[in-house]
């Protein structure tokens, strides 16, 4: 989601005279898009901030944005602590971006912008603009479909820097999905913090009320040049029938779902307000797998959340193992501010947090090896990413990276067979199979 966000800021200011630099010491403008969502990522951005600070003094004419989830919470003070900030645009206000700079040069003075209330997203977003420079990478791209969340998990800060849920309407998506397809996009992934309650919040399409995010994907893989289909992030809560089928029912959506489950002892899933039990979770993954036998399962965990017993973490291994996710990001709770988990008491020492993390990395990683070895010997289809002189590397549908070692008669956007030859832990070997009418 960030990334698309920094790319609708680059894609606005392109469109409104700027040019991308090469380096912090020649730019005019420097935004920092930030994310506050750990503790580590928002350390990034303080650090950052520091070094910036350097080249500032030298060239005091630089203007200096702070954009994002950082700058959402914190606000002013970020102006207050840092005199070489001169504006600070929360989540909301992104789409604003090309006015706001010059707005904080005229008015001669530091400015802080944050969440709005009775929030709209824009119609159109910018890559449906027509003044927009060849996207950098035409044949694969993101779409908002909705912003916000109204979750609310206990450890979670994006309530509070995103704000609540709003979804976009369906013709709008639809219509720009449709200029991506025309330009030439053959991937496209649809982005929300929860897409399965796409629709839910507000109507999303004039005649239809119950129109939800299943609708939407039906729609979308109905235009022609569109050949891969995937979402992000789905809440095990909001997993649907409905859209358990999609995966039987619509070809062009991948064979991949990211589904956080986030730990593996009810207990701890009740203190995190998840709304679901390690049971309802086995038995969406058991209905995914009779839908789509192939799909590959990743998954988001956090360990060491406050209160979390040795008994509890083992849950969470246990859970793993009967899984066998494809893959997983694993992460060390940390405390957010606002939220909820803050509060508690029994939080989990750092040493056990880390050692809990490691013996979890560890096990992924050779069931990631374990699944990956899964595929030597099959073909699988694989949309090229990048095509060199001595090979070329691209995406399985499940979401693999795939390396080849032989140059292809191809470009990137195309689709090729591969065979896979040889696994590794975070990617495949392949050499080309046959290629496919485009
Ligand atoms: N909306 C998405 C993910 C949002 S944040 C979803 O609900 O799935 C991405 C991941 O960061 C979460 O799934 C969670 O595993 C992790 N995360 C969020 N807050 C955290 C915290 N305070 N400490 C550690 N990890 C956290
Ligand atoms: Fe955060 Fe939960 Fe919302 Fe995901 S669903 S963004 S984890 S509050």
């Amino acid at each position: 989601m960030n990334e698309r966000d920094a790319e609708i800021m680059a894609q606005s200011l392109t469109g409104d005279g700027y040019l991308a630099g090469d380096s912090f010491e020649q730019a005019d403008l420097v935004i920092i898009n930030t994310c506050s969502v750990r503790a580590k990522a928002e350390q990034k951005v303080m650090s950052l901030l520091g070094f910036l600070r350097k080249i500032k003094a030298s060239r005091p004419d630089m203007r200096l944005c702070v954009a994002g989830c950082v700058a959402q919470q914190e606000g002013a003070r970020i102006i207050e602590r840092m005199p070489h900030v001169d504006l600070v645009i929360g989540t909301q206000h992104i789409y604003r971006i090309a006015e706001l700079p010059e707005a904080a040069r005229l008015g001669g003075q530091r400015t802080v912008i944050d969440l709005q209330d009775n929030y709209q997203i824009p119609r159109f977003l910018p890559q449906s603009h027509k003044r927009l420079p060849a996207p950098v990478r035409p044949f694969r791209k993101f779409v908002t479909i909705m912003q916000g969340c109204n979750n609310f998990c206990t450890y979670c800060v994006v309530p509070y820097t995103r704000g609540r849920e709003v979804s976009r309407k369906a013709k709008d998506i639809v219509d720009e999905v449709n200029v991506l397809v025309e330009s030439g996009v053959v991937e496209i992934t649809l982005l929300g913090q929860n897409v399965n309650s796409y629709g839910r919040t507000n109507r999303v399409d004039a005649e239809n009320p119950e129109y939800g995010f299943a609708d939407l994907l039906g729609e979308v893989a109905e235009m022609s040049g569109l050949k891969r289909l995937r979402f992000t992030t789905s809440h095990p809560k909001d997993l649907s029938d409905a859209l358990i089928r999609c995966f039987a029912d619509i070809p062009k959506l991948c064979p991949q779902l990211h589904l956080p489950v986030q730990a593996g002892s009810d207990r701890v899933l009740r203190i995190m307000n998840r709304h679901y039990t390690v049971a309802d979770y086995l038995e969406k993954v058991n209905k995914l797998r009779e839908a789509c036998p192939a799909i590959a399962l990743t998954t988001d965990i956090i360990v060491g959340f406050p209160g979390e017993t040795e008994a509890d973490f083992s849950g969470t291994m246990d859970l793993l193992d009967q899984v066998r996710f494809h893959g997983s990001f694993s992460f060390k709770y940390s405390d957010r501010p606002g939220t909820r988990a803050c509060h508690l008491a029994d939080k989990v020492d750092e040493t056990v947090k880390a050692e809990r993390l490691a013996r979890f990395q560890a096990r992924q990683d050779a069931l990631s090896l374990e699944r990956n070895r899964e595929y030597v010997g099959t073909v699988r289809e694989v949309l090229v990413e990048e095509v060199t002189s001595s090979g070329a590397r691209g995406r399985t549908g499940t979401n693999h990276l795939v390396h080849f070692q032989d140059t292809l008669p191809c470009r990137p956007g195309d689709l090729v067979n591969a065979r896979i030859a040889h696994a590794g832990q975070h990617s495949l070997q392949g050499r080309l199979a046959e290629k496919q009418e485009s």
